[in-house]
């Protein structure tokens, strides 16, 4: 990545050499915000990036057109070497699964199942794609609130990890299981509340009402049910390490009272995911760098709570559990940028300046709740102002950025998005536009398409026309009825 200072405004292009009069620009008078550099000191930004990982961005655009996403291979594998290390160096026994939801698309699962991570599935459909992508059953942990009878029996037959959200779960894999004859090793999802995040109570068995015991004794007492895991995933974007403490500490009291009470043995302790990325999100006016903790204040408020809770169980003779991480975005969110092109500039009636760009939320879903990072892929001469980007799309509410600051922009002019690896490929919306390219750069610098951009034929690949309705217009083509000559 290559920095760049703005110009300041000493020599801006507007100033002239000679003594001779500078064309008149209309003043501005602009609030300071973070964001792009201004006249009174650097922002946390780079000023312009003109290259992803060595490759230049022209050479992207030019190949694959914009907008384009592009994923680093480098930084993706880098990431998840070092969440690893930050738990492995901690606590014996880690294991990760990869949160298909947050990103989906098979090259950057698969660069992850090669780092070691199971694949961590919510649906039928994930399920389906993680076994697409040849993932085996007992590498897939299979989590969310419904799942399908069909998809179920064919977890159990293929060994995946069941985690039961809720009763009428439980009563179907119990059917099931009975059905086959076949002993069923099973984990329940809890919730109750750490003190620091909002319990997200409508997931899985409640601790503090004796929900989740109860879960528990009917699991223990069936023939065909074992309870050997438990898992949590108490939110997402946490950027209070001390929440997973808490976490931990509730899911191994839990743990140690259900052994006890049952004679049950809990092979693992599922966490979930949760862990903030490098993002802004907005209202949140700190910038991301001085808010989210490293991965490794994480794993220490967790791997500690760990460690000292299981202590004692582990000289009654119990293995230590092992512990699953389910990290998401955390993992993702900083490996991907998407690349954009100014295609207008505008003068709003309150005299905002607005740029539009060819990529909108409907490929950026994030942009909802996030203040992304916008970086020019050239040093911008002139005035950094008050400016709200837009995207393409003829919709009030596609605005990629509300307020940022930046020097005016030439139409071709292209504007970095990130980060962006997280949740937007698996949200985002066909509306009224093309989905395009997603590349990935790999460690060698080489560049492969891991989703190609769609075409007509894609979008309408699904749909059906009953016969009476093969053409729009019953009697030929009509004459001009708007036109007045
Ligand atoms: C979404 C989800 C994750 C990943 O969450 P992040 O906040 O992106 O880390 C992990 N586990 C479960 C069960 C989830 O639903």
């Amino acid at each position: 990545m290559q920095n760049s200072d703005l110009p300041t405004d000493k020599n801006q292009t507007n100033a002239t050499a000679g003594g001779e009069k500078k064309p008149w620009t209309k003043p501005t008078i602009t609030v300071l915000r973070s964001g792009l550099l201004n006249k009174f000191g650097k922002s946390r930004q780079a000023a312009w990036i003109d290259n992803i990982d060595d490759v230049p961005i022209d050479d992207l655009l030019n190949q694959y057109g914009s907008p384009l996403f592009v994923v680093s291979e480098k930084k993706l594998r880098r990431n998840a070497q070092r969440i690893k290390r930050a738990f492995t160096g901690r606590y014996p026994n880690v294991v990760f699964g990869w949160s298909y939801k947050t990103n989906y698309l098979g090259a950057v699962c698969n660069v992850l199942h090669q780092e070691g991570a199971l694949a961590e599935v919510v649906s039928e459909f994930e399920y389906e794609k993680a076994r697409a992508l040849g993932v085996p059953g007992h590498c897939i942990i299979f989590n969310g609130p419904y799942k399908k009878r069909g998809i179920l029996e064919t977890a159990i037959e293929e060994g995946a990890h069941i985690q039961i959200d809720h009763l009428d779960e439980l009563y179907e894999l119990e059917k099931i299981a009975t059905e086959k004859q076949k002993k069923v090793p099973v984990a329940i999802r809890l919730n109750f509340d750490t003190g620091y995040t909002e319990p997200w109570s409508r997931f899985g068995f409640n601790v503090e009402s004796g929900q989740a015991m109860d879960a528990a004794w009917r699991i223990t007492s069936s023939q065909y049910l074992d309870l050997v895991g438990l898992h949590s995933h108490i939110g997402t974007f946490i950027t209070e390490p001390k929440a997973y403490s808490i976490q931990v500490r509730t899911m191994c009291g839990f743990m140690s009272e259900v052994e006890k009470r049952t004679g049950c043995t809990i092979d693992y302790l599922d966490i979930g995911g949760g862990f903030a990325s490098l993002n802004s999100l907005q209202g949140i006016y700190l910038p991301p760098e001085q808010i989210v903790p490293s991965i490794e204040q994480y794993a220490e408020a967790i791997c500690e709570v760990v460690l000292e809770c299981t202590h004692e169980r582990e000289a009654r003779g119990h293995k230590r559990p092992t512990l699953i991480l389910e990290t998401g975005r955390a993992m993702v969110d900083d490996t991907e940028v998407l690349v954009t092109t100014a295609v207008a500039n505008k003068r709003l009636p309150d005299g905002k300046r607005a740029v539009i760009v060819d990529a909108g939320v409907n490929l950026l879903f994030t942009a909802f709740w996030y203040n992304h990072n916008v970086t020019p892929t050239r040093p911008l001469p002139g005035k950094p102002e008050e400016t709200v980007i837009y995207g393409p799309l003829c919709m009030n509410i596609d605005v990629m950025r509300y307020s940022i600051m930046l020097p005016p922009l030439n139409v071709g002019d292209h504007l970095v998005f990130g980060p962006v690896g997280a949740y937007n490929h698996t949200q985002w919306l066909q509306f009224i536009e093309y989905r395009p390219n997603v590349v990935m750069i790999h460690e060698d610098k080489s560049l492969s398409v891991i989703r190609t951009a769609e075409n007509l034929d894609v979008v309408t690949a699904q749909e059906k026309i009953p016969e009476h309705l093969q053409q729009p217009y019953l009697h030929g083509v009509p004459a001009d009825i708007i036109g007045t000559k």
